[in-house]
């Protein structure tokens, strides 16, 4: 096989394995985002239940504040009572005392919802709090995966980078000029093989010549179609 055309193979696979580490990447940091999320949100419905707890307590203070008003207000009533004279005054009074009293029935069962809607709201806190510190053991141990695969993966892309360095300095300019032509716009099928008599980047049938041409591999040949490069695969590869 002509030597230009090995390198071009060899090339076109190197930059094809370059290629394929940025979704590998990609695919390792999703991991670990997809566990933070989880994490995120648990914390964020964490800190929902909080924040509706203390709103409740502000309401609870609204209410005993307004209680002790009302005990207040009760006392006078109590102590008007004793100096009515009417009976009309009295019942004045009355209906002032009852109002009273029912705000104040009011008051002590918005208390008691509260603090019953807030104790069910400290049952979920204590319950996010136990998956988060479950999720959060996953997201220790996946960042430690991540990062040791991410490691490695870095020192993959350091070795092919060192290949592709040596390679490049070997070969002709002008054929790598064209292979980065090429490549522009057929990106990771710029060097493809025929099988069947047909380009494995277009797919459509080669005639006898370019076909012979490319079997015979005396020279780089390109696709009549298309103009990737074209190379037969030696035997031992198809088995
Ligand atoms: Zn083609």
């Amino acid at each position: 096989m002509n030597r230009y055309l090995e390198q071009l193979i060899e090339l076109s696979k190197i930059d094809k394995e370059i290629d394929s580490f940025e979704p590998k990447i990609e695919a390792i940091k999703k991991e670990l985002f997809l566990v933070q999320k989880k994490e995120d949100e648990l914390v964020q419905k964490k800190d929902t239940l909080l924040e509706e707890k203390k709103e409740n307590e502000l309401k609870i203070r609204q209410h005993e504040l307004h209680i002790a008003e009302l005990s207040e207000k009760l006392n006078d009533i109590n102590k008007k009572s004793a100096a009515v004279k009417s009976e009309k005054e009295m019942k004045a009074l009355q209906l002032e005392e009852d109002i009273t009293k029912e705000q104040l029935d009011f008051a002590n069962e918005e208390i008691e919802r509260l603090q019953k809607a807030n104790e069910l709201k400290d049952e979920f806190v204590l319950e996010i709090e136990e998956e988060l510190k479950e999720v959060q053991k996953v997201v220790e141990a996946t960042k430690a995966e991540v990062e040791e695969k991410l490691a490695n993966l870095e020192k993959e892309r350091a070795e092919v980078y060192a290949k592709r360095e040596k390679l490049l300095g070997k070969i002709n300019q002008k054929i790598l000029e064209f292979y980065h032509k090429v490549r522009k716009w057929a990106g990771n099928t710029t060097v493809v093989p025929v099988k069947k008599q047909a380009c494995y980047g277009c797919y459509m049938r080669i005639n006898d010549k370019t076909y012979a041409a490319v079997i015979k591999s005396e020279d780089i040949v390109t696709c009549p179609h298309c103009g990737r490069i074209l190379y037969v695969e030696e035997t031992t590869e198809e088995e």
